[in-house]
């Protein structure tokens, strides 16, 4: 088998007994980028040379006998809305399109500091507002399953260089599901910690009650990997947990005996593929052959989840991107005559219709006058959503459940309708409203022989639950060993 598919897993001890170097590694995944990304588009930026540099970096630090970190030499594709100093970060946006950050993200800071070397930025929907990677100002991304679709979003870049081989870990960011629906859609593991689990400096905020930073990967093992060397507390965002952080990895084998699994009946309401509710029923059936009780509970606050959600999340944004004015940085018009008319024209120019849609929105919902009808209602639904989780997480240690509605849709199939859109996020949005733990299993394939992913949820800094749950699953079933065809 080919170096560029296997698991971060299995490369890893390869890397740390030396049967493979940095460089060679590296090498192996810049070319199947340069063959394989002009199709797939998973890449906004690449610099080889740089990848290379680090590579033999690590290479060196090796042959010196230093400890190789826990990724050991071992690429890993950012987000491009995660800064990394000098190098472009631009959320996809006109407005960031010549961006280069002066300081370098937390999470980007560990991956190198873990022995990863950062293997090039990731297309994204523009500032991660979208679930399927087309409302990038610069490129399409294609599933790696079938080119016609989407990879999910808005973390599809970050997806696709996944699931189409072109590196073994990424990073990717999941405000309402940006990180579990791209990772349920191209057929690998994606997992959204817990709310203050990972810090988010240097993450361009999009709505910051909500941003979380995550691992995307082959397995729950690599998932988990990345999750260690990316979890843990920083002075440097203030929501950021100051909580020891477990040692995934070695518990990450043993089975949780007496696992609790609930399942929600809202998790199979009206809109639910028939195909993809078969592969969850499968996963279901998996867990209780292993042992675990399914638990029946009720949700019954989770129609309003994607309502809250779309008034929390634009408000924030409203506020968050108020900051590109033309003046700071990024985009500045040619055409100004007075200062008002310099920030209308600069943002006007720069930013692509969602964000726009979505700054109206939120501002909207903030305006004094409309405030307490919507912004205020919408924090009180919140409130509720959590309430509901609390009661179902006292009868169960895990929920399990759709990570989408549907496989991959068809690019452009749901351009044209925003609403549409947002509701491919319905089951995926109240674990961030929550603060809550998520992830995202293969767990079966359509008929065209489109991916399908199981979300599992457990309580906030539950990870280790939740990964001993999902590596019970993919251990029991093997979906998690499959790759596109071509990759
Ligand atoms: N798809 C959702 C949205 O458009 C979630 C995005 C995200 O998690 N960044 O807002």
């Amino acid at each position: 088998m080919s170096l560029t598919r296997l698991p971060a897993s299995e490369l890893v001890p390869m890397l740390r007994r030396g049967e493979v170097s940095s460089r060679q590694l590296c090498r192996a995944f810049l070319d199947a980028a340069s063959a394989r990304d002009p199709v797939l588009g998973a890449f906004l930026h690449l610099d080889a040379d740089a990848v290379l540099a680090a590579a033999d970096a690590a290479d060196a630090s090796r042959a010196r006998g230093e400890a190789a970190g826990l990724l050991a030499g071992l690429p890993v594709a950012i987000k491009d809305n995660l800064c990394q100093r000098g190098v472009p970060t631009t959320c996809a946006s006109r407005m960031l399109a010549n961006f280069k950050p002066p300081y370098t993200a937390h999470v980007v800071e560990r991956v190198i500091a873990g022995g990863g070397v950062p293997f090039g930025k990731t297309n994204l929907d523009e500032f991660a507002m979208g679930s399927s990677t087309e409302n990038s100002a610069f490129k399409t991304t294609r599933n790696p399953w079938d080119h016609e679709r989407i990879p999910g979003g808005s973390s599809g870049g970050s997806a696709a260089a996944v699931a189409g081989c072109l590196a073994p870990l990424s990073l990717g960011s999941d405000t309402g599901g940006s990180i579990r629906q791209p990772a349920s859609l191209c057929g690998i593991v994606g997992l959204k910690p817990s709310y203050g689990r990972v810090s988010r400096y240097g993450l361009v905020a999009f709505a910051s009650s909500l941003d979380q930073v995550g691992p995307f990967a082959h397995d729950v093992t690599g998932a988990a990997m990345l999750l260690q060397v990316v979890a843990g507390h920083d002075r440097r965002d203030s929501t950021s947990v100051d909580l020891p952080v477990p040692d995934y990895l070695s518990t990450l084998d043993q089975p949780l005996a007496g696992l609790r699994v609930g399942v929600a009946r809202e998790f199979f309401g009206p809109g639910l593929d028939p195909e993809v509710e078969k592969a969850v029923r499968g996963a279901l059936d998996a867990y209780k052959s292993l042992g675990a009780s399914i638990v029946e509970v009720g949700l019954p606050t989770s129609p309003h989840a994607v309502a809250t959600y779309y008034l929390v999340a634009t408000a924030e944004a409203s506020s968050n991107l108020a900051r590109y004015d033309g003046v700071h940085y990024g985009h500045r018009t040619a055409e100004k005559t007075n200062l008002i008319d310099l920030y209308c024209k600069s943002r006007g120019e720069a930013f692509g219709a969602e964000v726009k849609r979505r700054i109206m929105l939120g501002t909207y919902a903030l305006s004094s006058g409309y405030i307490d009808a919507y912004y205020t209602k919408a924090l009180k639904a919140r409130r509720l959503i959590l309430e509901d989780f609390n009661k179902v997480f006292a009868q169960c240690d895990v929920l399990a459940g759709p990570t989408s509605p549907t496989a991959a849709f068809k690019l452009g199939e749901k351009s044209s309708d925003p609403l549409s859109m947002y509701l491919s996020d319905i089951y995926t949005i109240s674990c961030n409203l929550a603060g809550i733990a998520g992830i995202s299993i293969p767990c079966g394939f359509t008929a065209s022989g489109l991916p399908v992913g199981l979300q599992l949820q457990a309580p906030a800094m539950a990870e280790e639950t939740l990964l001993r749950a999902a590596r019970m699953h993919e251990k029991a079933t093997g979906w998690h060993t499959r790759r596109p065809a071509g990759a």
